[in-house]
């Protein structure tokens, strides 16, 4: 678990408001769940033989005996919310759009931690193909604003209760006369949950994996002509992707379309997923509610900020807002002015930057220049008296004084330039 250090928060604050500018676009209204549910929300939605519940999930009893469990995940708090509010009375679909900190007992490496974020969409009541595309198209607009290239959507479908069934027997008689070819992860998925194998980055199993039975030459009909549309969706909106039969995502909850976005960069053909997401349409009924086929998908926040500051640092871009302004100040009476004056500046909505604490001129100009500062006020004991005040350009070193009561209009004026 990590501090979010206010040098990272810029890079936070980016991706929430690109998201919620997004959301607001294609109409998804903001919900909040809390970040405790009782714990068999999650095994019951996730699946007891995933990674997820199986060993990442913090439990714990409260003092008045409830067994509850940080939340690792959006999708099953929302369904929950979604049925405890009666929200298929309302007119369908219903779009929701959330973020916040989920908790994994993960092993520490890189791109993954304990505590992390994510923004994350779902779509209630709609089972139309258009929505997966949707979804897809979202995530990818939001990586793009965030000025992300060389982007791949991987994309599955793994079927639903009509064909899935029929598919994992096949599987797991393949599997099964391979048994000693697996890793020791995989020989316990094989009875637990076949279709883990196929994401399995053993290498040991890699072989044994490229000769299995694919789940898109097993999809029923439905599933198949669900499979179909999405794909013309995004070929329709230009988006780029390449299926992928090993995409089985670790949730149980899904069906038909799987989803995953990665940045393809030079270093490491490999990256981790910056977005991951699919349908399931059997999940809210499995929760208690009616039937009602949903659609989603979240990227995680630490992941994108990593990309970001990695490309900044490659770049040598200047990410900060700079704050044109700088008030620098010299003197008691000067000080005592100058914080009178900053006053003035918020309500004018322009960002001054300052250091009241300082004494020196030389290292107020100092911090101005480190600011980016286009120009300095300087406020002396001299114009103090005589109500004025220095605009120094930061850049050429010019320096002319105006009438203290005209410097917000003399400063918007300039800044418009
Ligand atoms: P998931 O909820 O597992 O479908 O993951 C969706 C996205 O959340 C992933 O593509 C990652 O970007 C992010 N994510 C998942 N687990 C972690 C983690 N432990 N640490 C950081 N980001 C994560």
């Amino acid at each position: 678990m990590h501090d979010i250090l206010p040098g990272e928060q810029p890079f936070f604050q980016k991706v929430y408001t690109t998201a919620s500018n997004i959301a607001n676009f294609y109409g998804f209204k903001r919900i909040d769940t809390p970040m405790v549910e009782e714990a068999e929300l999650f095994s019951k939605s996730i699946g007891l033989a995933t990674d997820i519940v199986e060993k990442q999930m913090y439990t714990f009893r409260s003092k008045g005996g409830d067994y509850l469990a940080l939340r690792p995940d959006f999708s099953a708090s929302i369904v929950r919310s979604y049925i405890e509010h009666g929200m298929f009375n309302l007119p369908q679909p219903l779009k929701f759009y959330s973020s916040g900190p989920l908790f994994r007992l993960e092993r520490p490496q890189a791109g993954r931690f304990r505590q992390f974020h994510q923004i994350n969409f779902e779509v209630f009541g709609e089972e139309s193909p258009v929505i997966d595309a949707q979804i897809i198209q979202i995530f990818y607009n939001i990586l793009k604003e965030l000025k992300f290239k060389n982007l791949i959507i991987e994309i599955n479908s793994i079927g639903d209760s009509q064909c899935r069934p029929y598919y994992k027997k096949l599987l797991v008689s393949y599997f099964r006369s391979r048994e000693s070819s697996l890793c020791s992860d995989c020989r316990r998925r094989l009875r637990y949950n076949p279709l883990r194998i196929l994401d399995c980055k053993e290498e040991k199993c890699q072989p044994v994996k490229a000769q299995a039975p694919q789940m898109v030459d097993h999809l029923c009909e439905e599933c198949k002509s669900h499979f179909k549309e999405v794909l013309e969706f995004l070929d329709e909106i230009e988006l780029p992707y390449r299926l992928n039969p090993y995409l089985v995502r670790g949730l149980d909850y899904y069906t038909k379309t799987v989803f995953e976005i990665f940045e393809e960069t030079e270093e490491s053909q490999r990256q981790d997923a910056l977005v991951g997401g699919g349908r399931y349409d059997a999940l809210v009924k499995l929760l208690g509610g009616k039937d009602t086929p949903a659609c989603g998908g979240a990227a995680g926040v630490e992941r994108l900020v990593l990309a970001m500051k990695e490309r900044m640092k490659k770049d040598r871009v200047r990410f900060l807002p700079v704050k044109s302004i700088f008030l620098a100040q010299l003197g008691e009476l000067a000080k005592r002015k100058s914080l009178k004056l900053f006053e003035e500046f918020r309500k004018a909505k322009i960002p001054v930057a300052e250091s009241f604490g300082k004494d020196s001129l030389k290292t107020q100009l100092r911090t101005a220049d480190k600011v980016g500062a286009r120009y300095a006020l300087i406020l002396g004991q001299k114009e103090a008296l005589e109500g004025t005040i220095i605009i120094r350009n930061m850049r050429t070193g010019n320096q002319e004084t105006v009438k203290m009561d005209k410097i917000i209009k003399e400063i918007e004026k300039r800044l418009k330039k």
